[in-house]
């Protein structure tokens, strides 16, 4: 099937979708973005996904590029003529195109979207969840707004390739103190020893992810304990369970973290009860499918 992709008021063939060489998200990633699941054909919270773009936007004294409406409009056309049931549609607006200059373009250069999707076989969102993800630890080297939602993904990318190489799923940022930050695009959890969710408080050195705030409701309806908090490197590895979240992999067990095995080494029970009801929650919380 060909894929078709959103270009600046244009839906156009993905293999010729281009932007211009001086869209300012190519040359200084002067841009954010956001991810949005399909699952079963549901988008899985759009609007806290908007509202966080906004928010982003709002950072960097961007422009949107469009109303809520209308882009809840493009990204239903995109979810419906890519034909995508379980996937993601990725949205990017950046500053604009404007001749090469770091100070912002004068103020009629619109900021620029463009937006794809693809279908993603959920046994793929669902790989390693069977039996746990490993991940690996490195020097958090990102900077000190790691809240706005930007295509600056250097230092992420540089992270997710040593996990890579080193055959793990995912690398956990640590910060100068020695406290675990995020994953490379994933928010990073524990269980204590009394039961109790572990995650980093929100700030300025984490995104604040979607998906991690809808698994805190679930847990609290479920009268879960969340301590939001830092949380060392040792004190992960000797955790009951540890677990990360993001919108493309749900919730997915961490079973080693470095060269240490986390809890018996299998999947948790927290974390498997967590990844349910976040299911539960797509099927009855998250409105009709888009077709
Ligand atoms: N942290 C980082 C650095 C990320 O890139 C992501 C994925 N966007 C997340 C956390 C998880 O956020 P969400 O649940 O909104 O996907």
């Amino acid at each position: 099937m060909s894929r078709i992709a959103y270009v600046n008021g244009r839906y156009v063939p993905h293999q010729d979708a281009a932007v211009h060489i001086e869209d300012r998200g190519y040359q200084f990633a002067d841009g954010v973005y956001e991810v949005v699941a399909v699952a079963d054909s549901r988008l899985v919270d759009a609007g806290p996904h908007l509202d966080r773009l906004d928010r982003s936007l709002r950072e960097l004294s961007m422009k949107s590029p469009m109303s809520r409406a209308a882009l809840m409009v493009v990204i239903r056309e995109m979810v419906r003529r890519n034909k995508v049931r379980n996937g993601i549609v990725y949205m990017q607006v950046s500053r604009g195109v404007a001749p090469r200059d770091h100070a912002f373009p004068p103020d009629h250069v619109k900021p620029a979207l463009v937006m794809t999707a693809k279908s993603v076989p959920p046994a793929k969102v669902a790989a390693g969840v069977g039996q746990g993800v490993r991940v690996v630890t490195t020097a958090d080297i990102r900077w000190q707004r790691c809240d706005i939602k930007t295509v600056a993904l250097l230092p992420n990318c540089l992270a997710k390739q040593e996990a890579k190489t080193a055959e793990a799923f995912e690398a956990w940022q640590v910060d100068g103190e020695g406290f675990v930050t995020e994953g490379s695009s994933t928010n990073a959890w524990i269980v204590d020893a009394d039961g109790n969710l572990v995650t980093r408080h929100l700030g300025e050195d984490i995104l604040p992810g979607i998906t991690r705030k809808t698994i805190i409701d679930l847990a609290n309806r479920k009268d879960i304990a969340i301590h939001e908090r830092p949380f060392t490197v040792a004190e992960a590895q000797e955790a009951k369970e540890a677990f990360i979240t993001s919108a493309t992999s749900f919730v997915t067990p961490v079973i080693q973290i470095d060269d240490r095995t986390v809890g018996n080494g299998h999947p948790g029970s927290v974390a498997s009860e967590l990844r349910a009801l976040y299911r539960q929650y797509i099927d009855e919380e998250c409105g009709d499918p888009v077709h």
